[in-house]
């Protein structure tokens, strides 16, 4: 058996590592862009100077030689062929397959604004060649300019400000951190990062450029005309799927590529994990996907299932925070909240049920939540206070499958 595996990050490493487990005899290949295997979590860290390259790794040094895998880095994909099961790479050389997976992951977006994608000190920050290139051009520069103030913006922000570089951050929400928490939340992140020197303009988007003859940006020039002096620009404003090269027929590509409860391309033998598929943009999910489909690649049928469990680990200045499912309330839905000087807690329940949950601070519990959320158990009728719940006031389960608390009456 041929495994192909187009992708070296958390999806295509797992999947190489668990197909090897299953099958001890198939040829693996594994084809990557990137040169070396890394970790993208941990990329502020480079940015910061607290880790080299060599670091980054989340691999075993060994891991390609002890699993008898074939490795070709610095290589990418240019073309599939799904009738002739072939994949082109950049360098001409063709690889035949009796499984594929694409594990290819997503790009950091750069929008269509003023000279930002013409400019040559604007960069994302997604691979370890972006961190390098940022680290590098960081060295003569004292002001810069981060788009998005998303957990890729904030880890750029956090890595530069460490080398003690003065940062702005751009966010058009109102708020930092939108995606992952409420502006309560929020806000003692942004207090944190103010106090260490950030200086924020929220509820503001980029609207134009001004660039030198040197193709070198000089200042963002904010919606409301406010111009931001800048020695370089981090784009962290969002990324999209990295399908180039992957069109082929019965692929379907919308946001990402579609796949179905197995991870199964519409193509035959031809399977998708991780940021590329659209279904969630977490180290973890990436993860268990690539395991589920490399599962499937090898001759079972194991469903992904935590397909809407997202959860985000946020950690700045050493305060964490964990979010899980949904972070905006829906109309109807009861929203209750719990702060103290160190601690803040949020769930939303619908229909009775948790449809999301905030910890800062106390994380210990998050188990607990995770579990109402991804089996949605109800909650309904409980008399302890819900931020007290924990596994012990389970009684067990009901005849019809339904979950009886201790504390219900
Ligand atoms: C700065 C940053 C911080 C993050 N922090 C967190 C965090 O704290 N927690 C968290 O859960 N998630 C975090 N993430 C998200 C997490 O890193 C991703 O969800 C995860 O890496 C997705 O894994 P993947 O395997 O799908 O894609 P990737 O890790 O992006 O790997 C894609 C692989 O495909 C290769 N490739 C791409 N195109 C081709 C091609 N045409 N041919 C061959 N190879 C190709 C690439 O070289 C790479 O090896 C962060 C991401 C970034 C960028």
């Amino acid at each position: 058996m041929e495994y192909v595996i187009l992708g070296a990050g958390a999806a295509g490493m797992k999947a190489a590592d668990t197909i090897r487990k299953a099958d001890k005899e198939g040829n693996i290949t594994v084809v990557s862009t990137d040169t070396q295997v890394h970790s993208r979590c941990m990329l502020h860290k480079y940015l910061s100077y607290e880790r080299d390259e060599q670091h980054l790794n989340f691999a075993d040094e060994d891991f390609f030689e002890k699993n008898r895998i074939c490795w070709i880095p610095g290589k990418s994909a240019e073309k599939l062929d799904t009738k002739e099961k072939t994949v082109t790479l950049d360098d001409g050389k063709i690889l035949r397959y009796d499984r594929l997976l694409i594990a290819t992951g997503a790009e950091s977006f750069i929008p269509p604004v003023g000279n930002l994608r013409e400019a040559e000190n604007v960069f994302g920050l997604r691979h370890l060649r972006d961190a390098q290139a940022i680290r590098k051009m960081a060295e003569k520069a004292e002001n810069i300019v981060i788009i998005g103030s998303g957990l890729v913006g904030l880890d750029a922000a956090y890595g530069l400000m460490e080398t003690g570089k003065k940062v702005s951050i751009v966010e058009m929400a109102g708020q930092i951190l939108p995606v992952q928490l409420d502006k309560t939340g929020a806000a003692e992140y942004q207090k944190r990062f103010e106090d260490a020197g950030a200086v924020f303009y929220l509820g503001r988007k980029g609207a134009d450029t001004v660039m030198n003859s040197e193709k070198k940006i000089t200042a963002l020039v904010l919606d409301n005309g406010e111009q931001l002096p800048c020695d370089m620009i981090i784009v962290a404003a969002g990324v999209r799927s990295a399908v180039a090269g992957m069109e082929g027929e019965g692929i379907v590509i919308d946001r990402g590529i579609q796949v179905n409860g197995y991870l199964q391309t519409g193509a035959p033998d031809v399977y998708a994990a991780g940021d590329v598929t659209g279904l969630s943009g977490i180290w973890p999910n990436a993860q268990k996907q690539g395991e589920t489909a490399a599962l499937n690649m090898c001759g079972s049928k194991v469903l992904y299932e935590d397909r809407y469990a997202l959860k985000n680990t946020i950690n700045f200045f050493g305060l964490v925070s964990m979010c899980v499912g949904e972070i905006i309330p829906k109309e109807g839905d009861i929203v209750i909240a719990r702060e103290d000087s160190q601690n803040y807690k949020r769930v939303i329940i619908r229909e009775g049920k948790v449809a999301g949950v905030i910890l800062q601070g106390d994380i210990s519990h998050a188990g607990i939540w995770q579990y109402l959320i991804k089996n949605q158990i109800s909650i309904s009728g409980i008399e302890k206070d819900i931020f007290d719940l924990n596994f012990g006031d389970f009684y067990g389960i009901k005849a019809n499958g339904e979950y009886q608390w201790k504390t219900a009456y």
